[in-house]
């Protein structure tokens, strides 16, 4: 016998969701589960050693704890990869006029939009910003998120963006939720150049990106983002920015077709982007171009729904064309305040006509190479890291075809049990389905 510290046994559905030739589930290949039904899962020194059914593991492995997950399904930690977590204020007042049928151009007036979170943001302590924060994270991993990508993008001057990356450092310490940072300081222009933004894009490719770059620090984010949009960078803007980050080596993303195209997943196949997101108005002509790269689409359907528009990612044509679709909330202040994956799995059922398979992929595996981690997170692989999440419904389907509560029963990162709700058995549907399944069986029996 194997000793092991955990042993995972009985899930009704243990969904590996298996890289696919060591990268992301492209084209009809998306979707592929690997399911294995009474499936099991050992766990040593917080990564997976092996994954099978539940006969074989038991066989094989005397594990330290053991968790029974009969009636439940087990899948993959949630991978979150497009976030703007990090931000101090409130713009729940703002929404209200919205609703109200006020412009964006009105809101702004009245001292709404980005603007007063970077206000709020700028004016914010570290500690204020981390506290702020916080409650945020716990809900993503109350939801099943054990991984999210945490953008900077509301200091826009060089102390504020440090201060937000510190943030995002002291989180990582400080909670379980994984936190992938990335430079996004061209989120906007900031007041201060309202009538000069090609200044800031020089204080953008002058001072901050080397401030900020991987080869000058330690704790430089991954990845660097600029918002490509009409009132945000232009094209060109884009390409200097991101141009002079791949030298300082950064990987590249590009906030691109969230409303107005303006070349931007052309721009994000030719420097080599690792994914280019929102990906809503984009021409079929560059939907082909990115899914014959090697770029991945994040899709960000809370963002349209945030907004109440109607316009969402063109998923299916991605696919056809072979392409790779990734899942993430947007979760920001603004546009969409959503912290769980789950809904956005939904909402990807129904806006994009995935399949919860599919989505659920986007969601993990393809969601991991969407933030460079796509060899230690994202699927139940032996050699990859212990991050899981048992479900508390014995089917995964139940992830698309439900929306609005936590399907969510334990969550565990790196091996160790992180959100337990085993605390609270009225809530469990499965001990309600054994309830019935013995009333069912009884009453086989006296029948
Ligand atoms: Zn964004």
């Amino acid at each position: 016998m194997t000793s092991a510290d955990l042993l995972i046994a009985h899930a009704s559905q243990l969904c590996a969701i298996p890289a696919s030739n060591g990268g992301p589930q492209r084209g009809a290949r998306l979707g592929d589960l690997g399911l294995i039904k009474d499936g099991a899962l050992a766990v040593q020194a917080g990564h997976i050693v092996a994954v099978g059914p539940t006969a074989e593991l038991r066989a094989q492995f005397s594990a330290a704890r053991e968790i029974d997950a009969t009636g439940r399904a087990v899948i993959p930690g949630l991978v979150d990869p497009h976030t703007h977590v990090v931000w101090a204020g409130d713009r729940s007042g703002e929404f209200e006029m919205r609703v109200a049928g006020k412009t964006y151009m009105e809101i702004m007036a009245a001292g709404g939009g980005i603007m007063s979170t970077v206000r709020a943001t700028r004016a914010a302590s570290l500690d204020e910003l981390v506290a702020q924060t916080q409650p945020r994270l716990a809900r993503m991993l109350a939801h099943g998120t054990t991984t999210a990508e945490a953008k900077t993008g509301y200091g826009l001057e060089t102390a504020a963006e440090l201060k937000m990356l510190e943030a995002i450092h002291r989180l990582q310490a400080e909670q379980p939720v994984e936190l992938v940072p990335t430079f996004l300081g061209a989120h906007a222009v900031p007041a201060e150049y309202k009538d000069r933004p090609d200044a800031y894009v020089d204080l953008l490719v002058n001072e901050m990106l080397p401030t900020f770059s991987p080869l000058t620090t330690h704790h430089s984010p991954l990845f660097c983002d600029v918002f490509c949009e009409d009132g945000a960078f232009t094209l060109e803007q884009t390409r200097r920015i991101l141009t002079r980050a791949k030298e300082l080596g950064f990987g590249l993303k590009i906030h691109v077709d969230e409303f107005k195209p303006l070349g931007g997943s052309r721009l994000g196949v030719e420097l080599g982007a690792t994914s280019v997101d929102h990906f809503v108005t984009t021409p079929p002509d560059e939907v082909k171009a990115v899914a014959e790269s090697d770029v991945i689409a994040v899709s960000l359907p809370g963002t349209p729904f945030g907004l109440g528009h109607t316009a969402y990612s063109p998923a299916r044509l991605l696919l056809e064309h072979g392409g790779a679709l990734a899942l993430a909330t947007d979760c920001n202040p603004g546009t969409c305040w959503c912290e769980s994956m789950q809904f956005v799995i939904a909402l990807a059922c129904r806006t994009l006509r995935l399949t919860p398979a599919q989505a659920l992929a986007a969601a993990t595996i393809n969601a991991a190479f969407a933030v460079g981690r796509g060899d230690t997170v994202g699927s139940l692989q032996v050699g990859k890291q212990a991050d899981i999440v048992i479900l508390d419904v014995p089917d995964y389907r139940h992830l698309g075809y439900r929306f609005g509560t936590n399907l969510v029963y334990t969550v565990i990162k790196r091996g160790q049990v992180v959100v337990d709700s085993c605390q609270e058995p009225a809530l469990s549907e499965t001990k309600g389905l054994n309830l019935r399944k013995s009333k069912l069986e009884a009453s086989y029996e006296s029948a």
